[in-house]
C-alpha cells in the first residue's frame, strides 16, 4: 500500500513519515477513526514506509524487496489480526487460517469495514470476533527473531473485537515489546477497547476524509461532472465506503435507464391523474432537458407501460408469472391497470405515436409534452 492511493488525509500521512525521519517510532499506536476514512490502508502504507529500503520524502519506493512484499502483505515480518469465525473446518479458529482470504480481501479494496470482510470468511449470520487463543500466536510470533526487515510489524485489525482474555494476555506484550517490534491497532470503535490496551497505545486519530478531497477525486479520477460529485460528496458525509456504492449505484442506474423512465412515468401519471398542472410543467421542462433520443426512448417505454397495463388488466395472473414488468413497475401497474381499458387503449396509442413522430420530425419538445400531457388528463378521465 502507498501513501498516494490513500484519498485525503495530508496531515496525518506527514506525522508518521515524520516519525520515521526522527526515528521516533512509538512500539504500539492505535488508529481509530470512522468506518470508511481509511485507517487499515494508512497503517499498511506506514509499515511499508517504515520498511522500504529506499523511500522517498513522501512514499515508499514501491520496488525494494520489502515493498515488493509488503504490497502483496506476504511480507515475513508483516503479521496480521483481525475477526474471524469459527467454522467447520476450525472451530477454534485464529487469524492464520483466514490468511489467504484475509490477502485477497485486502487487496481487493483500499478502504475496509467488517461487513465486507464477514462474507470472505463465508460467514453467514456470524458476528466475527479475535479469540482467546490468538494471543498465543501473537506471542509465539512476536518472540521470534525478525526475518528480514528492521522491524517486525503486527497489525491487530477492529481491535475493539478482541475477547476480553485476549486482550488482558497481550497487555504485558504490547506494554514491554521486544525490540523493533510494532503494534499497530485499528479501530472504528476505540471506546470499545479495554482501558488497559487503550492507555499502553500512542493515539493516531484518523479523521473522516475531507469533503474537497473526495469532491476532487470524483471530478479527476471518475470524471462525475460537478453538481453531481457535489451530491455524492455531501452524502458520502467523508466515508469512502459510502462514496464507493454511491458510484456503484450510479453506474447500475447508467446501465439501466428503464429505472429512470419508470420513475418519469410514474411521477408524470400520478400529475395527469391529479391534474397538478404545475406538477406537469415543471415534469415537461425536466423531459425537455433529456434530449430527443432519450424522449424517443422515454415515448416509447410509457406506450409499452400503457399496453402492459392494458393486458394486466384482462389477465392478471397471466402476466405476473411472465414478469415483463420489473417488481416496482408490476405494483405501479396492478393498481394504474384501473385506468387503462378498452375506451382509452386505442387514444393513448394514436397520441403516443402522434408525439413520437413529432419529436422526430424535430417538433418543439415542450410544446409536444405540455400537449400530450393534457390529452393523457383527458384520457383518464375516461370511464370505463
Ligand atoms: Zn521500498
Amino acid at each position: 500500500m502507498f501513501f498516494k492511493n490513500i484519498i485525503g488525509q495530508q496531515e496525518v500521512k506527514e506525522r508518521l513519515i515524520q516519525t520515521v525521519k526522527d526515528g521516533r517510532i512509538s512500539h504500539a499506536q492505535l488508529f481509530f477513526g470512522a468506518e470508511g476514512s481509511g485507517s487499515l490502508a494508512l497503517a499498511l502504507a506506514y509499515a511499508q514506509f517504515i520498511n522500504c529500503e529506499n523511500h522517498t520524502e513522501t512514499d515508499s519506493c514501491g520496488v525494494c524487496p520489502s515493498c515488493s512484499k509488503f504490497k502483496k502483505l506476504i511480507h515475513p515480518d508483516l503479521h496480521f489480526v483481525f475477526p474471524v469465525v469459527k467454522t467447520k473446518k476450525f472451530d477454534q479458529p485464529v487469524s492464520d487460517n483466514f490468511l489467504t482470504e484475509w490477502r485477497s480481501y485486502v487487496l481487493s479494496n483500499t478502504y475496509h469495514n467488517l461487513t465486507n470482510w464477514l462474507p470472505f470468511l463465508g460467514a453467514e449470520n456470524q458476528q466475527g470476533a479475535i479469540f482467546a487463543n490468538e494471543s498465543q500466536e501473537i506471542i509465539k510470533k512476536l518472540s521470534l527473531q525478525t526475518f528480514e526487515a528492521e522491524y517486525k510489524i503486527m497489525i491487530i485489525w477492529m481491535a475493539e473485537k478482541m475477547n476480553i482474555q485476549a486482550a488482558n494476555k497481550l497487555l504485558k506484550i504490547i506494554e514491554e515489546p521486544p525490540s523493533k517490534t510494532l503494534f499497530l491497532l485499528i479501530s472504528e470503535q476505540s471506546e470499545e477497547i479495554l482501558k488497559t490496551i487503550l492507555s499502553r497505545c500512542q493515539p493516531v486519530k484518523i479523521p473522516k476524509i475531507n469533503e474537497k478531497d473526495i469532491f476532487e477525486h470524483l471530478t479527476n479520477v471518475h470524471q462525475i461532472p460537478e453538481q453531481e460529485a457535489r451530491d455524492i460528496t455531501h452524502l458520502s458525509n467523508g466515508n469512502f465506503l459510502k462514496t464507493q456504492q454511491l458510484l456503484a449505484q450510479r453506474n447500475a442506474d447508467s446501465e439501466n435507464p428503464d429505472k429512470q423512465y419508470f420513475s418519469l412515468f410514474t411521477q408524470w401519471m400520478r400529475n395527469c391523474y391529479s391534474v397538478k398542472i404545475v406538477e406537469i410543467l415543471k415534469w415537461v421542462d425536466e423531459i425537455a432537458d433529456l434530449g430527443r433520443e432519450r424522449q424517443k426512448f422515454f415515448i416509447e417505454y410509457a406506450l409499452k407501460m400503457i399496453r402492459e397495463c392494458f393486458v394486466l388488466r384482462l389477465t392478471p395472473e397471466i402476466n405476473t408469472q411472465i414478469g415483463y414488468l420489473g417488481k416496482d413497475e408490476l405494483e405501479f401497474s396492478k393498481r394504474f391497470a384501473n385506468f387503462i381499458h378498452e375506451k382509452n387503449i386505442t387514444q393513448f396509442s394514436n397520441e403516443f405515436d402522434n408525439a413520437y413522430a413529432h419529436i422526430e420530425r424535430n417538433g418543439y419538445a415542450k410544446i409536444i409534452f405540455t400537449d400530450l400531457s393534457l390529452k393523457v388528463v383527458k384520457l383518464l378521465k375516461i370511464n370505463n
